[in-house]
């Protein structure tokens, strides 16, 4: 009996120890897969990458059926994985393309084997969820398209912030319109009482010029000079006004005649002030004509009287790019602070006294808005005492010009 006992005892012995053996081999196991995981973890480059970004990225075949679908995805359309897998994308997410048709994206997409753009997509839930999308093709080492990889990234929070954008510049265009209407139809309004004003002030100064005494006389000339600059704002204001108004008759418009015109109407101011004018030869452009004379005739005027006193020079040079014409009107006058460049094109910005120079500040934004009437830009390089160039660029073809004109009316 106690011979059994013992043997029983020497087995339970043995196993307990092979079981002990097994267990801490177990427990190595454990250690060295923990081991394992820990430094994965450590070690970026063996994340797996594709389930931790916040794109969502979708594998297909070459039929556009979903092969895999990230942990991003499924957060961001609602489906699980195993519930889409094998399903067509397009389909699935009711894919919409707001700029082309599906088809354009498929011949480009097959074409240059990627495609990027913005997109619309179908959620779980049917809502709608705005999408930059970036789809490659896979290839095999044939080049035969064997799947894609989609990166969809969800933009709504940029497309909310463009609307907002959008909705206030429509705000300010609204408000920058009746701001112009109200100077347009107050100063037409204000013309005729003006010229009565001016009539009268202008008798009085030939019928009772040295009756009245001294000091009389004086009155009435400032008088009849204040009605004089305000007819000039009046009609500067009214010119103004009326640029970019419907009645403007778009056609092919030489500049060079435009330039010979405007240099006939200075052409006593250019003798007073022998003022040496040259220039490249010029283009034809797709404008509103008298508009072109009013830009040219602006920039010359200002040339000649900010001018330099000794030696004053104007060049017209002319530069062809792709897409458009960059004219500059190149002076040596007085030239301007570079701090207020940007100034002088808002209407009645002036940096001299009208005692200095004589003026109203609206040519500059006279200019400034024929240029952006025609989808161009416009702006001055200076230093004081070195001159000024001022730059403006218009299209070269009819249908930019066009385009801006549509966008701006
Ligand atoms: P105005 O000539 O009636 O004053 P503008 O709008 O044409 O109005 O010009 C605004 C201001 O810009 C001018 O008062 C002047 O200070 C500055 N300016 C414009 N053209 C020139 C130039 N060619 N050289 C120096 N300063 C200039």
């Amino acid at each position: 009996m106690s011979d059994r006992l013992d043997s029983t005892t020497e087995e339970l012995m043995v196993e307990n120890g092979r079981l002990q053996q097994e267990i801490a081999t177990l427990q190595q196991q454990v250690e060295r897969l923990e081991n394992t995981q820990n430094s994965r973890a450590n070690i970026p480059g063996q994340v797996d990458v594709i389930q931790v970004v916040s794109d969502a990225i979708v594998v297909t075949d070459n039929q556009f059926c979903i092969q895999s679908w990230n942990h991003a995805a499924e957060m961001m359309y609602g489906w699980q994985a195993d519930e889409v897998l094998g399903q067509p994308i397009i389909t699935l997410l009711n894919t919409l393309f707001p700029n082309e048709t599906l088809e354009e994206v498929g011949v480009q997409f097959l074409a240059a084997g990627y495609w990027k753009g913005r997109v619309q997509h179908h959620r779980k839930d049917g809502t709608l969820i705005p999408i930059l999308s970036a789809i490659t093709a896979i290839q095999d080492e044939n080049g035969r398209m064997i799947g894609s990889v989609s990166v969809n990234r969800d933009i709504s929070d940029q497309v909310q912030i463009e609307e907002a954008l959008r909705e206030r510049t429509r705000a300010l265009e609204a408000r920058n319109e009746d701001l112009t209407q109200f100077a347009y139809v107050a100063s037409h309004d204000l013309q005729e009482p003006l010229r009565m004003i001016t009539a009268y002030l202008q008798l009085l100064s030939q019928r009772y010029s040295g009756q009245l005494d001294e000091e009389a006389d004086e009155f009435i000339a400032f008088a009849l000079d204040g009605a004089t600059r305000m007819r000039r704002l009046i009609t500067d204001l009214l010119a103004y006004g009326k640029i970019g108004r419907n009645n403007q008759v778009f056609a092919e418009v030489s500049l060079e005649k435009v330039l010979q015109q405007v240099l006939a109407n200075l052409e006593l101011r250019i003798q007073e002030t022998q003022v040496s004018i040259t220039h490249d030869p010029l283009p034809t452009v797709f404008a509103v004509k008298t508009q072109m004379i009013q830009l040219f005739q602006n920039l010359l005027s200002n040339a000649i009287k900010f001018r330099n006193q000794t030696d004053p020079t104007i060049h017209i040079s002319v530069q062809r790019e792709p897409t458009r014409w960059i004219i500059q009107v190149i002076d040596n006058g007085i030239g301007i602070d570079p701090d207020m460049s940007e100034r002088i094109f808002t209407i009645f910005q002036r940096l001299h006294t009208r005692q200095e120079y004589p003026g109203t500040g609206i040519g500059l934004a006279i200019c400034k808005k024929i240029v952006q009437n025609h989808g161009g830009t416009i702006g001055v390089q200076s230093q004081p005492g070195e001159g000024s160039i001022f730059s403006f660029t218009l299209p070269i073809t009819r249908e930019t010009v066009e385009t801006a004109v549509a966008s701006a009316s």
